[in-house]
């Protein structure tokens, strides 16, 4: 058989990739659902398209795969071949973040980032400090919050 092209390599990371972070934003669907949260999903008419968008409150809930938007945490690490093209593909990806945060504050809409690492992996927090974080977030003045994986757990 052939050697897997380059090409190939990469697309099949991002499926890969792509595929996994799927369960974290349904994660955090039901739990908003079940404590009372009515939302939008996918917004296309805001900045960034949020996750997910609680018009009530006026938030927009990003979740941020770890890798595609480089934490920098422990599930974040660039694959070791095509370092270069990752690298670029990632720096846009933030540069796109960064516009979008910015954006969605000009309208008015307060951000609140979920890392990835909060919903799964050995770093992720116990459901009800996540929603605890979520809900004080919602019902504070907080323009812009992030949370992320317990950090001092190793
Ligand atoms: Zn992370």
């Amino acid at each position: 058989m052939a050697k897997e092209s380059s090409k190939e390599q990469r697309s099949r990371i991002m499926a890969s990739i792509r595929s996994s972070n799927t369960t974290p934003e349904i994660k955090i669907r039901k739990i908003l659902y079940n404590h009372g949260y009515r939302y939008r999903l996918n917004v296309k008419k805001l900045p960034t398209s949020p996750d997910i968008a609680i018009s009530k409150y006026k938030t927009a809930i990003l979740i941020n795969g770890c890798f595609w938007h480089y934490h920098g945490c422990h599930i974040s690490h660039l694959p070791k071949s095509n370092r270069e093209f990752w690298q670029n593909k990632i720096k846009r990806n933030l540069e796109r973040d960064k516009l979008g945060v910015s954006k969605l504050l000009t309208l008015g809409w307060r951000v609140l980032i979920i890392w990835e690492c909060a919903i799964n992996g050995k770093k992720k927090l116990d459901s009800d400090t996540l929603i605890n974080q979520i809900k004080a977030f919602i019902h504070s003045t907080q323009i812009k919050l992030a949370i992320e994986g317990n950090i001092n757990e190793s």
